[in-house]
């Protein structure tokens, strides 16, 4: 195994509900490393531009917008909060008129240009899980790890139900399959980088399996590149 104690980034890609989170969240917790939800800043950019009232089609407002904004991820006991312009947005950007936008939001290339380079700087020089849909084929094409998660789309938006609900977000069952179906079909189809599994990337269907041993086998294929324990 080269590069042992070195930095590193994991890449974990895949669908919406795929459970990209909680394992990434989960391994940086264990491992000590930092952790990057990359969907919350796309996100926080489709709130911004909700507050302001700017349309997907406004280029020179998304452009200014995007000049000043301030993306902020604090671990606050134990809960990652994220913080738009110094406000607390954690519950509002899973709220529905986020998932609605964010998929095309994130699909207009000033708004993905700037984000990519905002997650690379904010990787530098660090132990990164990062997690979204072009982690490994874009942002990290030389990831060290790239893991790409599956399920069915049923299971997926059962796996979000039951997450909103324990965050207190209320969003029926049938609305949350259909906003999954629709933002796959949205993100694969991009003409900007597409949601699509790297050659080199480890795929998983997660549909049949827990959490824990989505886990247990992740570690394993990433224990063959990178020790998590230096
Ligand atoms: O991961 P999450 O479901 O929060 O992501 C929200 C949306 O952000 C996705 O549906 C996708 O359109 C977009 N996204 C993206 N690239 C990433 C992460 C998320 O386009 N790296």
């Amino acid at each position: 195994m080269e590069n042992m104690c070195k930095n590193y980034v994991i890449a974990i890609d895949g669908e919406a509900g795929t459970g990209k989170s909680s394992l990434a969240k989960n391994i940086a917790k264990k491992y000590k490393i930092v952790y990057m939800d990359t969907g919350a800043m796309y996100r926080c950019v489709t709130l911004n531009m909700i507050w302001e009232e700017i349309s997907l089609d406004e280029i020179y407002k998304i452009e200014r917008l995007l000049e000043n904004i301030k993306i902020d991820m604090e671990n606050e006991d134990g809960e990652d909060k994220f913080y738009l312009n110094g406000i607390d947005v954690t519950k509002q950007i899973r709220e529905k008129q986020v998932n609605d936008l964010v998929s095309q939001v994130s699909h207009i290339p000033v708004v993905r240009e700037r984000m990519v380079e905002l997650q690379r700087k904010l990787a530098k020089g660090k132990k990164i899980v990062m997690e979204g849909r072009d982690i490994g084929t874009n942002v990290f094409p030389n990831a060290k790890v790239k893991i790409y998660l599956t399920a069915t789309a049923q299971e997926r938006a059962k796996r979000r139900y039951e997450q909103n609900k324990e965050k207190g977000i209320n969003i029926p069952y049938e609305e949350i399959l259909n906003n999954v179906i629709f933002r796959d079909r949205n993100d694969k189809s991009s003409s900007v980088a597409p949601l699509k599994k790297a050659d080199d990337a480890f795929e998983l269907d997660t549909t049949n399996y827990t959490l824990e041993e989505v886990e247990k086998i992740v570690v394993e294929k990433i224990r063959e590149k990178v020790d998590l324990d230096a």
